[in-house]
């Protein structure tokens, strides 16, 4: 590979209008993050990678020959998506044993998050040659970090299930988790996702809807899931890409099981069985639905 005429190309790029020579990787996979929208958001090693490699295998190359014109690598692309990953993989380890260097790109943000990659990873790994980050930009992050909304701990789901049986199944399964979570969604489905959230997750729920990141209709919203859930259904679909973070159901955890008991039994004195599991995870952060299963239960119990 490090003979061949590929290695005799130009491997350099423009910053400012400077041309920058750009270093000979070592024989690698490298996995390239790129912008989520603002296309200054990248790095210089990142520049320096996809300028040296010997094949950068990119997602949609029409859209990354976009970012890379920009720079002034001149690279010739070689597609990688979700359709051809299995057989692009073979091609891209094989030019990593030869000696080569492969940078992999998606169309955004960090490869393998919520985007192709994973085989030529696994790939690459199974042959024993070495992975190496270039990170960089990832909407998960941008959007956990302006959320305001805890970062100690964090769950990223990635996309939840398209049809909504799945979608709050999907939710109930995370509706305890004591961190904040991290979802991508389109923006067709986020009143649907945001109302589900509400429902199986709590109304109280304090979340954000992080909109078009780094671009120029960015937009942050912030509000409890029953003002976000009200605000998107009347509005419509958003323009643009989102993300949505929900804050941790830490109520939750500082109820016990006894007290969210009491708490429930209490409230049933005075009003009906649903009344009462609403008002509860009001208070408690906990879902409704666990809720009223849980008081339902507790009247069994009694009788
Ligand atoms: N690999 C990317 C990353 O590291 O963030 C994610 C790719 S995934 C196919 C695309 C999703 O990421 C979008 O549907 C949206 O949820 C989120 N996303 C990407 N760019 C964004 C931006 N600029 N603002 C808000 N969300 C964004």
């Amino acid at each position: 590979m490090r003979n061949s005429t590929v290695q005799n190309r130009t491997r350099n790029f423009l910053l400012f209008g400077h041309e920058i020579a750009a270093p000979v990787l070592d024989p690698a996979l490298y996995l390239v993050a790129t912008p989520i929208g603002n296309l200054s958001d990248i790095t210089i090693r990142a520049l320096e990678t996809l300028a040296a490699a010997d094949v950068v295998a990119a997602e949609d190359t029409r859209v990354s020959r976009v970012l890379l014109s920009k720079y002034g690598i001149r690279q010739k692309l070689v597609a990688c998506h979700e359709h051809n990953e299995a057989s692009v993989s073979r091609r891209l380890v094989e030019t990593v044993l030869n000696g080569g260097s492969v940078a992999l790109i998606s169309d955004a943000g960090t490869p393998l998050v919520s985007d192709p990659g994973y085989r030529v990873v696994q790939d690459t790994i199974g042959q024993g040659l070495p992975v190496v980050a270039i990170p960089g930009p990832s909407a998960v992050l941008a959007a956990l970090a302006v959320s305001g909304l805890p970062t100690d701990g964090f769950l990223f789901a990635g996309f939840l299930p398209a049809k909504a049986k799945a979608r709050r199944d999907r939710l109930a399964e995370t509706a305890t988790a004591a961190m904040t979570m991290v979802f991508y969604e389109s923006p067709r489905r986020l009143a649907a996702t945001l109302a589900d959230m509400a429902d199986v997750l709590g109304e109280e729920r304090m979340a954000v809807v992080a909109r078009e990141l780094t671009k120029r209709f960015e937009e942050v919203r912030r509000g409890n899931l029953r003002e976000l859930s009200f605000h998107y259904k009347t509005e419509g679909a958003p323009k643009g890409e989102v993300v949505i973070c929900v804050g941790p159901a830490a109520s939750a955890a500082e109820l016990s099981e006894e007290e969210t008991d009491a708490l429930l039994a209490k409230l049933a004195e005075s009003m009906p069985a649903s009344k009462a599991a609403s008002e509860a995870s009001t208070i408690s952060g906990r879902p409704k639905r666990e809720l009223y299963a849980r008081l339902l239960a507790l009247k069994e119990n009694r009788q």
